[in-house]
């Protein structure tokens, strides 16, 4: 394992990245080459057509999955060749994950759901911190609460908690807002960038909707699993 990371390395250093899958005799070609630098702080948007690759590229940056080919650094360090152990180290370290689903457990309280990565980590001070987290996504009032207890959006604030809770640099969001109704979409966006302006956690977040994209700093947008368009947003014009 090399790391470089002196502190100004980007979070995210992807160089021609490819994923083929082969079903059968066919080769599908999920992604044909990606190249993109992320910096530690910035938030951003990936968008684009299903079966354009969106999933495919954010489980290889969250260490689900190793390339065809290409290199991927993350935060200065290189996880081609990583063992599976390696590779769940590093995700446990340095990424959190927010899905669609929530993918919370049913008969477990909000602070037993959040407490979970700690427990899997051996962390200390597990019940505290769980606590913080569910303060930070402002549900500090529900905490003893189990899932069908708590609405759509205050499930997600309880996934977005867990994901939280072990100060990852970076947080991975497949489509976070993706079974919300608008306001409860818009509370999510509100946790997740304040995540990202007060607490400079890193945010890449795949989605559909312009209104959520427009929330990003930067669009990438995937067409045939290569990179069409890779912009900064002007956040003011478009709020305006
Ligand atoms: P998106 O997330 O943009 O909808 P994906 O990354 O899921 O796109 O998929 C890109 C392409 O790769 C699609 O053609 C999809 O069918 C194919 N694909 C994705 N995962 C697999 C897999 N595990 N096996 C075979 N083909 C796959």
């Amino acid at each position: 394992m090399t790391s470089t990371n002196n502190g100004t390395a980007p979070i995210i250093e992807a160089v021609d990245l490819t994923k083929t899958y082969m079903m059968g005799d066919v080769k599908v070609e999920a992604l044909r080459g990606a190249t993109f630098t992320v910096q530690h702080g910035e938030m951003l948007a990936i968008m684009g057509p299903s079966g354009s690759g969106k999933s495919t590229t954010m489980n290889l940056l969250g260490c689900l999955d190793s390339p065809t080919s290409g290199s991927y650094r993350l935060d200065g360090e290189d996880v081609a060749g990583l063992s599976e152990d390696q590779l769940a180290d590093i995700r446990l370290r340095k990424i959190g994950f927010v899905f669609q689903s929530f993918n919370l457990l049913p008969r477990m309280s909000a602070l037993e759901q959040v407490e979970l990565p700690l427990m899997y980590a051996g962390a200390l001070r597990r019940r505290a911190r769980a606590r913080e987290a569910l303060d930070i996504v402002g549900l500090a009032d529900r905490m003893n609460h189990a899932p069908v207890e708590l609405s759509g959006g205050q499930q997600q604030r309880v996934a977005i908690a867990r994901a939280l809770v072990s100060q990852p640099r970076m947080l991975l969001a497949d489509e976070p807002t993706g079974n919300l109704d608008t306001k409860s979409a818009a509370g999510i966006m509100d946790v997740i960038e304040r995540l990202n302006q007060e607490r400079g956690i890193t945010i890449i977040l795949v989605t559909h909707e312009t209104t959520v994209a427009e929330r990003a700093r930067r669009v990438i947008r995937f067409l045939d699993g290569v990179i069409e368009l890779d912009e900064v947003v002007d956040v003011d014009a478009a709020r305006a």
